[in-house]
């Protein structure tokens, strides 16, 4: 695109940015560079790259790091990462083979044996796992709060594990999965600032991978990062596993950098795919979202339901909506509601239904219906379950881009079985 004065949105870009056709015969669209290495045109070229990759001096002016290896840079990773990072107003954006590998690199990246590490509880399962189970391996001491804890409250709590101090790292996921439960992105930074000082810089990481990069902006709200599953909305289609973490200068250079060495970047396909995934990005979720509503509307007062749950219904003078207004500019496209009944009923539910495919996984073009309780939920305790709301009657729908009409008619003919 020729350079203008006009400030250009998102989705403007998302056809464009980064790429120049004449640099690839006229293509309109990227090719795949599906390409390991890339030649240098001279030996000096390649000791200037690589003095570039390895840090080993300073830029010249307007020098940038020419493409070397596919574990350092590709085209296709580049183009996409400059496009994504638009999103968020975020300086840099690394993509990821999934989005575990994502959070992953981004989490070892700041916490080493002996440090604290802050999160909001629920995350998502695999989030949780590694977070319980291999992060205390390394000796990283975890301490978790949940929406209902009030700023004040937390400060408490990392007060009196007596490793203040060693707090490097700060992590939420908002809103939360199956429940929608939010937590306050501005509030949670708050407590960050709260511990960092001159030569600790704690970052906020936000999981933005139910509501962004569309309907929530977590760096607008003092996160420094922001992590997605790219398998998700920002893939939409069900067809491939990625990840992104988009943010600050200073945080981005340290994952970069560890993500060259563990080396699981995406690849130039995985790439490729979810460039062409972002040009529909936005009308997707949209579309998504307006479909949710309808369906949720819908589901309101409905005989067979017990209660719903989901952003565009939540209630006046509530704390939650309060948090919604704040942060969020769409209601997005996940909807969980209660049946009357228990995993029978549930069961009964989802098993009559001929348009949603039974699978987890979300955000993408088809409906997804699942039971959090006994799927991806399955391994929390019961008691914490009940606290959390996932009970036996509750169910999941990821919402498609299919005509409301029909998903409304199907929920319906699907109730009526129960
Ligand atoms: C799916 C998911 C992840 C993990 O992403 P993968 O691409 O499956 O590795 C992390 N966070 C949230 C909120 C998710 O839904």
């Amino acid at each position: 695109m020729k350079k203008t004065g006009h400030k250009m949105h998102p989705e403007t870009h998302m056809t464009s940015l980064g790429y120049d056709p004449f640099l690839s015969e006229g293509a309109v669209k990227s090719p795949i560079f599906q390409t390991s290495t890339f030649a240098f045109k001279s030996a000096a070229e390649g000791k200037a790259f690589f003095e570039l990759a390895y840090g080993l001096r300073d830029p010249k002016n307007g020098e940038q790091l020419g493409l070397i290896y596919s574990r350092l840079n590709n085209p296709n990773l580049q183009i996409l990462e400059e496009r994504l990072a638009v999103w968020d107003g975020a300086d840099d954006c690394a993509v990821f083979e999934s989005g575990m590998a994502a959070i992953s690199t981004a989490l070892l990246e700041f916490l080493k044996p002996g440090d604290l590490f802050l999160f909001g509880n629920p995350v998502y399962g695999g989030t949780s796992y590694f977070i319980n189970h291999i992060l205390t391996q390394f000796g990283v001491h975890i301490i978790n709060f949940t929406a209902d804890n009030t700023k004040n409250e937390i400060i408490d709590m990392v007060n009196k594990t007596g490793k203040h101090d060693k707090l490097k790292a700060v992590y939420i996921e908002t809103p939360g999965n199956p429940t929608n439960a939010m937590i306050d992105i501005a509030m949670t930074k708050e407590i960050s600032e709260h511990f960092s000082t001159e030569e600790n810089n704690i970052p906020l990481m936000v999981d933005n991978t139910f509501l962004g990069p569309v309907f929530q902006h977590p760096m607008q709200h003092g996160a420094d990062l922001v992590v997605y599953s790219a398998t998700k909305y920002i893939g939409g289609h069900s067809d491939i596993i990625a990840g992104v973490v988009s943010g600050k200068a200073e945080f981005m250079a340290r994952i970069k950098g560890l993500r060259t060495f563990l080396g699981n970047m995406a690849s130039p396909w995985t790439s490729w795919l979810l460039m062409r995934s972002l040009e529909t990005l936005k009308i997707r979720m949209e579309k998504q979202s307006f479909n949710a509503q309808k369906i949720a509307e819908h589901l309101v007062g409905h005989p067979k339901i017990e209660r719903v749950s989901y952003l565009g219904l939540l209630e006046e003078g509530t704390r939650q909506k309060e948090i919604f207004d704040k942060q969020c500019v769409g209601s997005g496209g996940m909807l969980s509601f209660y049946i009357k009944g228990g995993e029978k009923e549930a069961f009964k539910f989802i098993d009559s239904l001929v348009i949603p495919k039974v699978a987890v996984s979300l955000g993408s073009t088809e409906s997804l219906v699942e039971h959090p309780a006994t799927m991806t939920h399955a391994e929390i305790p019961y008691e914490e379950k009940q606290y959390l709301g996932i009970t036996e009657n509750l169910v999941r729908l990821s919402v498609g881009v299919e005509n409301h009409e029909d998903l409304i008619w199907d929920i319906e003919q699907a109730l009526d079985k129960i």
